[in-house]
């Protein structure tokens, strides 16, 4: 056994899993991540993906074995309620308790209701260029790639049973079985329950009979084979399924799911084989620190960020531990680009041994493709520098930056794209909430003062530029403290802001003086 001597948190799941293989497998190790097409793709769903591609690329890094990324989606399970967000609720009412696939599509456009998400499943992750094999579990099951594992799972139902019942509620223990017929007439799944098995030729007896909710019944009574489609397994029978036959390495699931997994494990087990390596992460939290509710759909779509800041500093927010619970709003948005920029513009100073620690190196294929960004500039500085001067001029900005940081032309594609979003953000969010201050007389002497004492300074300094303020302060027999707070109240609107001495270096001597005159009235 090789310890990889990396401590980011991919390698410490990569490292788990080579465990497993001391020998390389003759298939590629196989990773899985698990899509419920009732709704659209979400932040969740790409955060999975994107943690899954680290766990894989670290994995590949350490072992040189081949791999795979299966997108699984459950097409085949029913649709319990119908979402809100859908046209067609009459529609999708009468089709209650009906597999996704058998569904037609509300928005017209394709040949079932899952067929339509999971084209948007598909959109979704080649948009942001994932290195995925799609597969729908409706043809797997219809293919046979089941099979195996179905009749596995009909010769042990007794064990099955044994264990998922005493997790549930008395009532629905009295009908529950792994395996859920789809009616032949009716093409109900969840209104069948079965009333015989026959494990020595594979099929079983139903009925339709059950009725819950809005979810209607046919009376239908029949036999049938539990092979290519015709029955589906409840879900967490469902997991173990998928992970017995595909031999699944790793998934990684959402700390609502850690019950749900100890069965599939147990459950996969009792079959035969072992369950996958994987960690559970906590939820994405909303302001308040609710949990983000996908039916609400509260909270931050991966579009929104994206017009406000680079997509990588949001997958560079969402790798940080996975283990700790993340609040997903607007207020993290420029710290996470700021600190995804700081990390950018130490990479290349980093030992290349040191690098795969490094969250640039997993955001950017291995270290492979990372752009070059050598600039002192961020979003936060970006920021301040539009509460001086307004959000109108885009070139005005860029010329401004220029001059603080004349470097900034080598990476101008990337500094560019930061203003503009900056412009955006700044517009949406921090405008609304400026409260410029009137300074009283005592104020006005004070911003006077140090108007007049920057006129007198001939340098540009940084450090020197900032101990006029403070030597000011002193002059008033005033605090640092709130002589920088009655600053930036009057002329930014705001309790906080850049240092003095980066401010006067950002916007120039001279237009501070003119923010300072008119500020002290004079
Ligand atoms: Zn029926």
């Amino acid at each position: 056994m090789t310890i990889s001597g990396y401590n980011s948190w991919p390698f410490k799941e990569a490292q788990k899993l080579r465990n497993r293989f001391p020998e390389p497998p003759h298939i590629p190790v196989r990773f899985e991540t698990g899509f419920g097409p009732s709704g659209m793709p979400h932040i969740g769903t790409f955060a999975e993906i994107a943690r899954t591609t680290w766990v894989r690329h670290a994995f590949e890094f350490l072992t040189q074995y081949p791999t795979q990324l299966i997108a699984f989606s459950d097409d085949m399970d029913g649709l319990r309620k119908v979402p809100l967000n859908l046209p067609q609720q009459e529609m999708l009412t009468q089709n209650l308790g009906r597999p996704l696939c058998y569904i037609p599509d509300p928005f017209g456009e394709c040949e079932s209701y899952s067929a339509f998400m999971n084209k948007k499943l598909n959109e979704f992750l080649d948009r942001y260029q994932f290195d995925y094999t799609f597969q729908s579990s409706h043809e797997a099951y219809t293919r046979g790639d089941f099979n195996d594992g179905l009749a596995a799972i009909l010769q042990k139902v007794e064990e099955i049973k044994a264990i998922i019942l005493p997790t549930m509620s008395r009532e629905k223990r009295v009908n529950w079985s792994p395996f859920f017929p789809i009616c032949e007439k009716c093409a109900r799944i969840y209104s069948t329950r079965v009333t015989t098995y026959y494990p020595e030729n594979n099929t079983i007896e139903y009925i339709c009979d059950r009725e819950e909710g809005l979810v209607k019944s046919c009376g239908h009574k029949g036999r049938i084979s539990i092979f290519n489609g015709k029955v589906k397994v409840g879900w967490k029978i469902d997991w173990a399924l998928r992970w017995y036959s595909y031999d699944i390495g790793y998934e990684m699931y959402g700390k609502d799911l850690i019950e749900s997994a100890k069965l599939s494990g147990k459950i996969v087990r009792i079959m035969g084989k072992q369950p996958p390596m994987g960690l559970f992460y906590e939820l994405f939290l909303d302001e308040e620190g609710r949990k983000i509710s996908k039916s609400i759909g509260k909270g931050l779509t991966i579009d929104a960020w994206m017009s406000y800041a680079p997509l990588d500093s949001l997958l560079f927010y969402i790798f940080q531990n996975p283990k700790q619970a993340k609040r997903l709003f607007w207020g993290v948005v420029p710290k996470s680009v700021d600190d995804y920029l700081t990390d950018l513009s130490h990479y290349d100073r980093l030992d290349p041994g040191k690098q795969p620690d490094s969250t640039i190196w997993h955001l950017f294929n291995k270290g492979a493709m990372v752009p070059d960004y050598g600039s002192s500039i961020n979003f936060s500085l970006i920021n301040n520098l539009i509460s001086a001067v307004g959000a109108d001029d885009i070139d005005l900005i860029l010329e401004y930056l220029k001059r603080y940081d004349s470097s900034m032309e080598d990476f101008i594609d990337i500094i560019e794209d930061l203003v503009k979003k900056a412009m955006s953000y700044y517009r949406d969010f921090i405008l609304p909430n400026k409260k410029y201050r009137t300074p009283n007389n005592a104020e006005k002497r004070i911003l006077k003062q140090l108007r007049d004492e920057l006129a007198g300074y001939e340098g540009n300094d940084e450090d020197e530029l900032q101990s006029i303020p403070f030597s000011v302060a002193r002059m008033f027999n005033e605090t640092p403290k709130n002589l920088f707070k009655m600053f930036y109240e009057v002329l930014f609107g705001q309790e906080r802001g850049p240092r003095f001495g980066t401010f006067v270096q950002l916007v120039g001597k001279e237009k501070a003086l003119n923010l300072l005159d008119t500020a002290s009235g004079s």
